[in-house]
């Protein structure tokens, strides 16, 4: 479906500063990154309203690393392209004037994913097995909570923990908050106003952001330091939740900032549609931080409380 080729229109010019230019028109739907001029019937290597250049938005074949996977190498091509999407974002966004396999970009969205995933579900295992329960259990994750609240934890709580529930809780509902977050922000990338190729194209582009998400083994071999119960003097816990919890802020800037600048420069036409990334993303994350991180798991855990009373 995203095979079309370039517009084969009539060449417009022939000066001689032109020369080195790919002298092919672009499409109707494709605008001049800077300042959204609609580059229909340009041949020219520079835009004609500001004056920048044409050249990356003419190349003829897809930049795009990932889309040449077969022939470079899956691991290489993978992270040449997380580089180039965090690092190099303009370069990257102006594979806009060109078919971006939606297929692709959905299997690096995956792998990207399960970057971040895996590591956590290995975190939480050592985490338990760090701290295991015993009833009671004054090691256990809810008692130390607890008593940093001075609040008594119901011997029920100890005995979910005992059972491991929380654990497949945690890490089915931070799965579907993942799925959820790498997903959602494609819905800012297809504004009617631009055609159903190109919104077909910022929509895949848009899977492509959340390659930074790729660093998640940090994250969590920070996290699991942080968990570390064994640490006497604590200052490698401190270090450890110092880690973790800048990495993941600078993590998800980065994401976040890659999504406006993508909205700034493939849809450079409409006005202020990346102000409404800007605010629109981080809400969308907030609802879903609320929804699938704390309002799921609390409904699987009053699940499990009132089954136990059942019993
Ligand atoms: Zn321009």
């Amino acid at each position: 479906m995203q095979n079309q080729k370039p517009h084969d229109n009539p060449k417009h010019s022939s000066s001689a500063s032109e020369s080195q230019a790919n002298r092919e028109t672009f499409p109707a739907d494709v605008h001049c990154m800077d300042c959204g001029y609609c580059l229909f019937g340009i041949t020219a290597g520079k835009c004609p309203e500001c004056g920048s250049s044409l050249v990356g938005l003419r190349a003829r074949d897809c930049q795009i690393p990932w889309e040449h996977r077969r022939e470079r190498g899956w691991i290489r091509s993978y992270w040449q392209t997380v580089w180039v999407v965090t690092f190099q974002n303009r370069r990257f966004c102006e594979e806009y004037a060109r078919p971006v396999r939606y297929k692709d970009a959905r299997i690096f969205q995956l792998i990207t994913l399960l970057h971040f995933y895996l590591p956590t579900v290995v975190g939480v295992v050592l985490l338990y097995l760090a701290n295991p329960a015993k009833l009671p259990s004054p090691n256990s994750f809810l008692q130390i909570i607890a008593t940093g609240l001075t609040w008594t934890v119901p011997p029920l709580w100890d005995r979910i923990y005992a059972e491991v529930w929380p654990a497949p809780i945690a890490l089915t509902c931070f799965l579907i908050f993942l799925i959820a977050a790498t997903g959602a922000p494609s819905y800012f990338f297809h504004p009617k106003g631009t055609s159903i190729r190109r919104q077909n194209t910022t929509i895949a582009m848009s899977y492509y952001a959340c390659g930074i998400l790729s660093l998640g083994p940090i994250i969590a071999a920070a996290g699991l330091l942080a968990g570390d119960r064994s640490d006497i003097d604590g200052w490698s816990s401190a270090v450890g939740l110092f880690v973790a919890v800048s990495s993941a802020a600078i993590v998800t800037l980065l994401w976040w900032l890659n999504l406006v600048n993508m909205a700034r420069l493939t849809m450079p036409q409409i006005k202020g549609r990346y102000a409404l990334v800007i605010v629109g993303v981080p809400l969308v994350w907030l609802g879903l931080v609320a929804l699938t991180l704390i309002a799921l798991p609390a409904v699987a855990v009053s699940i499990l409380v009132v089954g136990y009373s059942l019993l």
